[in-house]
C-alpha cells in the first residue's frame, strides 16, 4: 500500500518545521497537524483550546529528562515484554501467521494499543524511525484480523464468538474498553503521521456499533468506561455526530439491561451518569467515566452533566484524594473508600487512577479556565503519576502506597511483594504512563478567545498561534520544580494586545510576578490564573517567582491514620522519608518531626546531583525515640495522675532526617518509606 510510505515524507517535513521554527499550519489537507491531545477547536462549550504536542519542544528540564528515559528505555522494554508474553501474538494467531494459544487477560489487546498510542504521541514531537517501524508492523497485524463487519478482538473468536457484545459478556468482557484504547491509539498515530490505517479500522468497528446498537436497537454497556472519551474524540476528529451520540447513549446507560446495584457501582456504567452523587466503585472506571462525561459536556453543554461533574469533583477533593493526588483507597475492588478513608500503607492509588484524574481535570480546566483543576493535575503528575515508573524507566508500581515496609505482602500484582516490577499481567499502568509523558508538551499551554494560558512550568519553546491567527512563540526557562523562578519570553509575530494567563499554583502563597522588570502589583493570588493583559511585543519578558520554602501539610482530623502527623511538601513535590537515608534510625515508626522556628527554618534544602537522578533533599533535625515504639506490645496499660506515665514516656534524641521526593522512593535497595510523619510537639 503506497500510504505506508507517505507518513515518512510528511514526518521528514514536520521535523524540518521543528528545527527551523516555521509555523505549524493547520492546512485543510493535513488537519491532523494542528490537533491537540484533546482536539477542542470546534467544541462549543470549551473555553480553552489545546495546543498541539508538536508546537511545544521541551528542553532538558525535569520532564524533558523523564520523557527521554521513557522513549529510550521504557517504550522499547515494554514492547519487548508484550512480545515475550505473547500479547502481540494474539493477533498473529488469528491471521494464522503463528500457531499459538491466546495469552493474557480478556483485555490484553489494549496493551499493544496503548503502546501504539504512546509511540503516536511521542512521534508528534519528532520522528523515531525504529519506533515508527515497530508501531506500523503491529498496526498491520491488528488491522489484518478485522472481520468484514468491523468487529475486532482477539478473545471473542472461534467458539467464544457467540459471547460477543451480549449483556452477559459486556460486564466483564472489556470489548468496548479495548475498542476505546484502539481508537485513542489510532487517533494519536494519525495526529503524528497522517497515517489512517488504524483509524479507518477503528471507524469501521465504531460504525458497526452505531448501526446495530442503541436505544431502539440492541442494548450496549461499557462495563469499563473508556470508549466514551474515545468516541467523543473520534467525533472531533471526523465530524461524524453518530460517535458523540453513541457516547451519550453509553453514559446514560440502558434501562433494558437489568443489573445488580453493586455492579452498577463497581463498573461506573449502566445507569445515567447524571444520577451519580459520589465517587464510588472502581477508581479507574470512575475517572475514565468522568473524563468521557466531561468530553460529552464540552460538546453538548448539558447542564445536568456539569452539575454532576462538579459534585463528583468536590467529593474527590474534599475526602477521597491522597496528598499525592492518588485515588482509590481500597484494594478490594480497586475502589474508592468512604470520605476520609485514606489509609497509607494499604493505599491502592493505582497509577492509572491518577492518570484518569489528570485526564478528567484537563477537560474540566478546558471547560472553565479554572486553576483549581490545574492544581489537581500538577499534584497528580509530580507525585502519584511520576512515582509509577522507576527512574531508569524499566520498573513500575501498580499500587502506590504512602507508607511501606519496603516490601508489600505478596499479592496478585506482585508474587514476591516487590514494590516495582518490570511487568504485570494486567499491564494497564506502564503504557498509560508512557502516553501521559509523551503527551506532556501538549499540556503546557492552551489558547482562549482573548489570549493564552500557561499551565505548567518547564524549560520549553512554544511555537503556535493565538486564536486570531497571530503567530506566537514563548520560551520558558526554569529549574522547576527544584527552583521557583520561571522566565517567560514572548515573541508575537507582530505587536498586539492579548492576555497571558499565568497560573499561580494553589500552594504558592507569596508568589511574585514582574513584566519587563516591573513588578505586577495586586491580583497575584494562589490557585488562580493571573491575567496579564497588555500590548505585547517581541522580546517581552515575564518572570514568575515562587516561594519554594518547604511546607508542612496536615489532613482533616477524620483521616484517622494521619492524626498527629504531617506531610512535607516543597513546591509541587510531596516528600517522604526512606530509611536508607536515615543512618542510626532502626524504624521509621520511631521518628518524629520537631518543627519550630517557623517556615524557612525547619528544613535545609540541598540539591544532590548524584542522588536519584538529581534531587533536592530536605534536611530536618527531628527526633527519634530511644525506647523504640516499634517494640511496644499491642496493648499496654496507661497509668495517669502524677509522675511519669508508665510505659508511655520515651526519651527522645535528636536525629538528622533526610527527606527525598516521594516519586523517587523505591529506586535503591528495598527500604521502609513514610509520607505522613508524627509531629513531636515536645510535650
Ligand atoms: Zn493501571
Amino acid at each position: 500500500m503506497t500510504r505506508r510510505f507517505r507518513p515518512f515524507v510528511i514526518l521528514a517535513m514536520s521535523l524540518g518545521c521543528v528545527s527551523a521554527p516555521a509555523r505549524i499550519e493547520q492546512s485543510a489537507s493535513q488537519p491532523w497537524r494542528g490537533q491537540g491531545v484533546v482536539h477542542l477547536d470546534k467544541s462549543p462549550y470549551a473555553k480553552l483550546r489545546s495546543v498541539p504536542i508538536r508546537a511545544v519542544r521541551m528542553q532538558d528540564g525535569f520532564w524533558g529528562r523523564r520523557r527521554k528515559v521513557t522513549i529510550e528505555k521504557s517504550i522499547p522494554s515494554i514492547r519487548a515484554l508484550i512480545e515475550e508474553h505473547g500479547y502481540a501474538d494474539n493477533f498473529r494467531r488469528l491471521s494464522k501467521s503463528k500457531k499459538v494459544e491466546r495469552k493474557g487477560p480478556v483485555f490484553a489487546d489494549t496493551d499493544p494499543y496503548k503502546w501504539i498510542e504512546a509511540v503516536g504521541v511521542f512521534l508528534q514531537s519528532g520522528d523515531q524511525p525504529q519506533l515508527r517501524q515497530w508501531a506500523e508492523e503491529w498496526i498491520d497485524e491488528i488491522v489484518a484480523i478485522q472481520e468484514p463487519g468491523g468487529y475486532l478482538n482477539t478473545n471473542f473468536v472461534g467458539e467464544k464468538a457467540s459471547q460477543r457484545l451480549i449483556p452477559e459478556t459486556m460486564e466483564w468482557g472489556h470489548e468496548l474498553y479495548s475498542l476505546g484504547h484502539m481508537l485513542q491509539a489510532a487517533i494519536a498515530y494519525y495526529r503524528a503521521t497522517g497515517n489512517r490505517k488504524l483509524l479507518d479500522a477503528g471507524i469501521k468497528f465504531a460504525d458497526y456499533l452505531a448501526r446495530d446498537f442503541g436505544p431502539d436497537k440492541k442494548p450496549l454497556l461499557a462495563g469499563h468506561p473508556e470508549v466514551e472519551m474515545a468516541l467523543v474524540e473520534l467525533y472531533r476528529t471526523t465530524g461524524e455526530r453518530r460517535y458523540l451520540e453513541l457516547a451519550g447513549y453509553l453514559l446514560n446507560g440502558d434501562k433494558r439491561l437489568d443489573r445488580p446495584a453493586h455492579r452498577i457501582v463497581y463498573t461506573f456504567s449502566g445507569t445515567p451518569f447524571t444520577a451519580r452523587t459520589r465517587l464510588q466503585g472502581h477508581a479507574v472506571r470512575a475517572m475514565y467515566a468522568c473524563s468521557g462525561a466531561t468530553d460529552y459536556y464540552l460538546e453538548t453543554g448539558d447542564r445536568q452533566y456539569w452539575g454532576t461533574l462538579e459534585r463528583l469533583w468536590q467529593d474527590m477533593l474534599n475526602g477521597k484524594m491522597y496528598v499525592t493526588g492518588g485515588l482509590g483507597s481500597r484494594w478490594d475492588g480497586e475502589s474508592f473508600g468512604a470520605s476520609y478513608e485514606l489509609p497509607n500503607s494499604r493505599a491502592y492509588a493505582e497509577t492509572c487512577a491518577a492518570i484518569g484524574s489528570f485526564m478528567w481535570n484537563w477537560r474540566m480546566l478546558a471547560a472553565t479556565g479554572d486553576a483549581r483543576f490545574t492544581d489537581v493535575m500538577e499534584r497528580a503528575l509530580y507525585n502519584a503519576i511520576n512515582v509509577g515508573m522507576s527512574l531508569d524507566g524499566t520498573l513500575y508500581c501498580y499500587a502506590n502506597p504512602l507508607e511501606s515496609s519496603g516490601k508489600s505482602d505478596p499479592n496478585w500484582h506482585s508474587k514476591d511483594g516487590t514494590v516495582r516490577n518490570p511487568w504485570y499481567d494486567v499491564l494497564c499502568c506502564p503504557p498509560n504512563i508512557q502516553r501521559t509523558l509523551g503527551a506532556l508538551p501538549g499540556y503546557l499551554y492552551s489558547t482562549s478567545k482573548d489570549g493564552i494560558y500557561a499551565h505548567f512550568f518547564e524549560s520549553s519553546d512554544l511555537d503556535w498561534r493565538l486564536e486570531d491567527g497571530t503567530g506566537l512563540k514563548i520560551t520558558q526557562k526554569t529549574g522547576y520544580p527544584w527552583e521557583g523562578n520561571v522566565d517567560f519570553t514572548l515573541n508575537p509575530e507582530r505587536p498586539g494586545e492579548f492576555t497571558l494567563y499565568l497560573r499561580i499554583p494553589g500552594w504558592a502563597a507569596g508568589a511574585k510576578v514582574s513584566a519587563n522588570g516591573q513588578a505586577v502589583n495586586g491580583a497575584v493570588e494562589p490557585g488562580k490564573y493571573l491575567a496579564l493583559r497588555r500590548r505585547w511585543q517581541a522580546g517581552d519578558r515575564v518572570r514568575l517567582e515562587l516561594d519554594m520554602t518547604p511546607q508542612l501539610v496536615a489532613s482533616h482530623p477524620l483521616v484517622l491514620e494521619n492524626a498527629g502527623r504531617v506531610a512535607v511538601q516543597r513546591g509541587p513535590l510531596v516528600y517522604c522519608l526512606e530509611r536508607t537515608d536515615q543512618p542510626g534510625v532502626r524504624s521509621l515508626q520511631d521518628v518524629a518531626l520537631a518543627p519550630g522556628g517557623g517556615p524557612g527554618k525547619e528544613f535545609r534544602t540541598e540539591f544532590r546531583a548524584g542522588l536519584l537522578g538529581g534531587v533536592t533533599v530536605l534536611k530536618h533535625r527531628g527526633t527519634v525515640k530511644e525506647g523504640a515504639l516499634s517494640d511496644q506490645p499491642l496493648y499496654r496499660r496507661v497509668l495517669t495522675g502524677g509522675g511519669a506515665e508508665a510505659g508511655t514516656r520515651h526519651s527522645s534524641r535528636p536525629a538528622e532526617l533526610t527527606f527525598i521526593p516521594y516519586y523517587a522512593w523505591a529506586n535503591r535497595e528495598p527500604s521502609p518509606m513514610r509520607v505522613w510523619i508524627p509531629y513531636d510537639t515536645g510535650r
